[in-house]
């Protein structure tokens, strides 16, 4: 030891290091917990740096033991310690490495930076000037470095100051090679002493590094009193220490070798979810893209359930980040999943994402391969897509919706599903239509509240589809404006010709009059029909065109947007059923008895509305009010 101080040389990191420091605690301030992935991922490279000589001949592999990461955690020292038995440091490389801060790019960011509040985290300063190591003075105020080179048998001591003064000591005993980065807890980042905090952190950003890290805690003397105490209670066999990670993670095995249950499990144990994913794509980009993963189809319990999903995005098997969007198209982060990247740097800037081509290769390439698995479903296992269907068709539409080549790859995998539950493609149903209403699709947004138009269409064998959510309305606009000629078409929006029986309904101005009156819209248009189905008197339709920009300007309120009073005036038509008894009492009696022909019209229309949509809380009170009185007088 005293040689070891005589040998002891003094120096100063830099003439600058009084910039850099402050600068270096402000770092990814809202996330300093990224120091410990930094110099854990320090020892990982040290340690497959090592393998990789080894396996050249050029290093010698440790007799017996393995390659290992040991994390100490000791709160009565106040110390964190990073330990590996990898490739190690000469003092000449710690004066390289680790004293020499690679000035030019931090300097830059210093003056550019310097007084300005910058938030650090959302560009990830760190790495990006090689300054990873460093990034332990965020929560430290003397860091030691005990390193053994594999090419000598001392060790070199560094211990270094939050000021910047150094301190170098060669000849030090370390009894393997490898590095000790022993971090000196400053009083204000207690919580990095804490077992829990570093469990979380660990198991955040290194559950599935390549090297074996295990955690070891420093037992203070009363924790070691009381362990004695109850393991004379009950005499335990000592458990074989565990790594807290798994170096072989499944996105890193080959799909071939993997079962269903082992990515189910991956999903559970990742994710929290103990759902079933709906399934599972393992992506495995050779040359140039060069990237692995594993994503997954959440289970949506509704609509509106939380679209965000989580693909985390790794680097080597160190985690990175969650959500990168310049990565995943948006219209795909609702899909969980595991992204390793080693072809992006560990710390990437938003502003690098956004303008690398290769982030964008990316992003197409993860559209391909997710609109392939929907088709090879679609084209090999069709009962079972079918059955997945209610549960992608969102996000499908979605994707339709926001990227047209997603829509180009998949059109032909998009179903519609029937009012009896089955499912068909447009095409299918297209076909099926051809003799009764080519290229029309009849759609309901509601199966309740239209019934009785659908079982209007139903007598007739016109199939009707079911189109009840929000999204349906832009995505069928989108389907007519790639498909030349086809059109949906709600079924209360017109008569299909399908339901008129044969010949022309005389229109009658009277009836047409009555109608306007007790309907309290003068505007109303009435026309006159002979509809197959003689029970009917009346059914409302509303044209498509308009309704569709009522729904649209609705939309548009409910996303905070103010329209004003403007409201499109609603294309609604009365279409009288000349061919019904009831309608033909009607126009007979019309003149005679003026007050009961009223009564009658008036319960027609709204019998009409009610088929049509729920009534409003007047228009329920008023046809209440009607009813009870006809049954006073029948
Ligand atoms: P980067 O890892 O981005 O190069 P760092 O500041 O994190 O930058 O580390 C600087 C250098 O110090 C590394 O490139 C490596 O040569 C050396 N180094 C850091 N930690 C270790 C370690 N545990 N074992 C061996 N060398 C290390």
């Amino acid at each position: 030891m005293s040689e070891d101080i005589k040998n002891t040389e003094k120096g100063g990191i830099s003439v600058e290091i009084e910039h850099i420091f402050p600068i270096i605690k402000k770092w990814l301030y809202s996330e300093k917990e990224i120091f410990l992935r930094e110099i854990v991922s320090n020892a990982c490279d040290a340690v497959t740096k090592l393998k990789r000589l080894a396996s050249l001949g050029e290093a010698k592999d440790l007799d017996g033991e393995d390659y290992k990461i040991t994390i100490t955690l000791d709160k009565a020292a106040r110390t964190l310690t990073v330990s590996d038995n990898g490739i190690g440091m000469t003092e000449d490389e710690v004066r390289r490495y680790i004293c020499q801060i690679a000035l030019s790019g931090a300097l830059e960011f210093v003056q550019k930076y310097e007084g300005n509040d910058v938030d650090t985290s959302k560009d990830g300063i760190i790495g990006h000037f090689g300054l990873g190591f460093y990034s332990s003075f965020m929560v430290s105020n003397t860091v030691d470095v005990i390193t053994r080179s594999y090419t000598s048998d001392k060790a070199v001591k560094w211990v270094c100051t939050e000021a910047g003064e150094y301190e170098i000591t060669p000849d030090c005993f370390r009894a393997e090679r490898g590095t000790d980065v022993i971090m000196h807890i400053m009083p204000e980042e207690e919580e990095f002493l804490d077992e829990f905090r570093i469990r979380g952190i660990l198991d955040k950003y290194c559950s599935f590094m390549p090297v074996e890290i295990y955690l070891d805690v420093v037992k203070t003397e009363e924790e070691k009193a009381e362990e004695k105490k109850d393991d004379k209670d009950e005499a335990k066999e000592p458990e074989a220490p565990k790594p807290i990670n798994d170096i072989h993670p499944l996105w890193q095995k080959n799909p071939s070798e993997c079962t269903d249950e082992e990515y189910d499990s991956f999903y559970h144990k990742v994710f929290n979810d103990y759902r079933e994913p709906l399934f599972h794509i393992h992506l495995n980009a050779d040359y140039p893209l060069n990237f692995k993963g594993i994503l997954y189809f959440p289970r949506l319990a509704h609509e509106y359930d939380s679209l965000e999903g989580q693909v985390k995005l790794y680097y080597n098997q160190v985690f990175v980040a969650d959500n990168i969007k310049e990565v995943i198209p948006e219209f795909l982060l609702m899909l969980k999943g595991v992204l390793d990247c080693p072809e992006l740097p560990l710390n990437v800037s938003r502003s690098y994402l956004q303008n690398s081509g290769y982030v964008a290769k990316i992003s197409a390439h993860i559209v391909k391969k997710v609109a392939d698995k929907l088709n090879s479903m679609f084209n090999t296992e069709r009962e079972n897509y079918e059955k997945l269907w209610n549960d992608l068709k969102t996000f499908v539409e979605y994707g339709c919706l926001r990227d047209h080549k997603f829509y180009e790859r998949v059109k032909d995998s998009v179903l519609y599903q029937n009012t009896d539950g089955k499912y068909k493609t447009l095409n299918e149903y297209l076909e099926a239509a051809k003799e009764k209403h080519e290229k029309t699709i009849y759609y309901t947004a509601d199966k309740t509240a239209q019934a009785q138009y659908i079982s209007m269409f139903a007598a007739e064998g016109i199939e009707v589809v079911v189109l009840d959510k929000l999204i349906d309305n832009q995505f069928i606009n989108v389907i007519e404006q790639e498909n030349e000629g086809v059109k949906f078409v709600r079924i209360d929006a017109d008569v299909a010709g399908a339901l008129k029986a044969e010949g022309k309904a005389e229109e009658n101005t009277k009836l047409a009059d009555l109608f306007k009156e007790v309907s309290g819209n003068k505007d109303l248009k009435v026309s006159f029909e002979l509809l197959k189905n003689e029970k009917i008197p009346a059914v409302l339709n509303i044209s498509e065109q308009s309704r569709r920009m009522d729904d649209m300007m609705k939309m548009y309120r409910m996303s905070g947007n103010d329209t004003g009073d403007f409201n499109f005036p609603t294309d609604a038509t009365l279409v009288v059923n000349a061919s019904s008894p009831l309608i033909k009492r009607l126009a007979d009696a019309v003149e005679e008895s003026e007050d009961k022909s009223k009564k009658i019209a008036k319960q027609i229309y709204t019998l009409a509305l009610l088929a049509q949509r729920q009534l409003t809380a007047d228009e329920l009170q008023s046809f209440l009010a009607d009813s009870f009185d006809m049954l006073e007088n029948i």
